[in-house]
């Protein structure tokens, strides 16, 4: 029988989780307050649970949260006022805008609007320039959760060959860019890749993040690959609905030498990473604004 390892989410979540509280801590020393914004427009199910949850994780490891609740009905105009006013409010470090938006918002400009110092999502083009460059900066949460647990799980990944199947920009196009940077060998496959399946199979790590039900399965895998499922699904099943992934857990295991499960693989490691970036944003403006007044004492002086 094939033996595989669970790569366990929640536990992995907590020890980033311990980190950024022994650092929030550290901050609160130095009588730095980390604060997290959050905007929610409008009134989607879905992402007043994720918000509720973002804000509860942040309450738990001594980061303040600001929730800022807009109607559906908010204009472009006026939500751009409220980031412009969380821009400049030195008390802020960190700006959510939890998406989706409304149809009407044009997000694009919502999201470039946020001060990318600020930008914990890592969305805004200065830091999606920046990730792609190989600079360090505020990277995308799911996928920087996602390589922290393949990190732990297959240590050095230089010289791998992952593929990512999903080029959105929020996981898949990141994704690749971080595993270009631990220097893997990336393959990124979407929905206009010929023979998707022959590719996967050539690959030592997975990431799958397409929004497709069980997609793949033990046919797209080589024995041995260690698999991340990013896919959050909501099913049907006999009429119990459930969450599965992107990828057919059962069939899977028979060729893996370790997988995440849905839930409980990466979604804790998304809100962790929000966490740890909230941190690093505080702590990087308050080093700004520390070498900003050693500026102005240098010029006095
Ligand atoms: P998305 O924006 O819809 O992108 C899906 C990608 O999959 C697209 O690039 C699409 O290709 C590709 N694709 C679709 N069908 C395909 C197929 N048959 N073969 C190969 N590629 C295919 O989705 P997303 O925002 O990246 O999210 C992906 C999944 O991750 C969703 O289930 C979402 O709920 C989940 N998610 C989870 C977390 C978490 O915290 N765990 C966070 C974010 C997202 P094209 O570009 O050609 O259309």
């Amino acid at each position: 029988m094939n033996t595989h390892t669970l790569i366990d989410g929640k536990a992995a979540a907590a020890r980033v989780l311990v980190q950024v509280r022994k650092d929030v801590d550290r901050l609160r020393e130095q009588a730095i307050q980390p604060a997290l914004a959050v905007i929610l427009v409008g009134g989607d199910p879905a992402s007043q649970v994720y918000v509720r949850n973002k804000i509860l994780r942040a309450e738990e490891v001594g980061i303040r949260s600001v929730e800022h609740r807009l109607t559906t009905d908010t204009s472009t105009e006026q939500l751009l006022n409220l980031i412009a006013s969380l821009n400049a409010d030195r008390s802020i470090h960190g700006i959510l805008l939890q998406l989706p938006l409304p149809a009407h918002i044009d997000e694009l400009r919502a999201l470039q609007a946020i001060d990318p110092d600020k930008d914990v999502d890592g969305f805004h083009s200065e830091n999606v320039g920046g990730l792609s460059q190989g600079r360090a900066v505020l990277a995308p949460c799911t996928p920087s959760g996602c390589l922290y647990l393949l990190e732990q799980t297959c240590g050095d990944l230089r010289g791998k060959h992952a593929v990512v199947i999903g080029r959105s920009n929020i996981v898949g196009k990141p994704m690749a860019a971080l595993l270009l940077q631990a220097d893997c060998s990336v393959t990124v496959l979407h929905s206009r890749s010929p023979n998707p399946q022959a590719l996967c199979r050539q690959a030592d790590i997975v990431i799958a993040a397409v929004g497709r039900p069980r997609l793949i399965d033990a046919s797209w895998l080589k024995p041995g690959a260690v698999v991340i499922d990013v896919g959050i699904n909501r099913i049907d099943d006999d009429g119990r609905s459930r969450l599965v992934g992107d990828v057919d857990f059962d069939s899977a295991l028979t060729q893996v030498a370790a997988i995440t499960p849905v839930p409980g693989g990466v979604g804790p490691m998304t809100i962790a990473f929000l966490m740890k970036n909230t941190v690093t944003a505080a702590l990087n403006q308050h080093q700004a604004q520390r070498s900003q007044s050693e500026a102005v004492c240098h010029s006095i002086y």
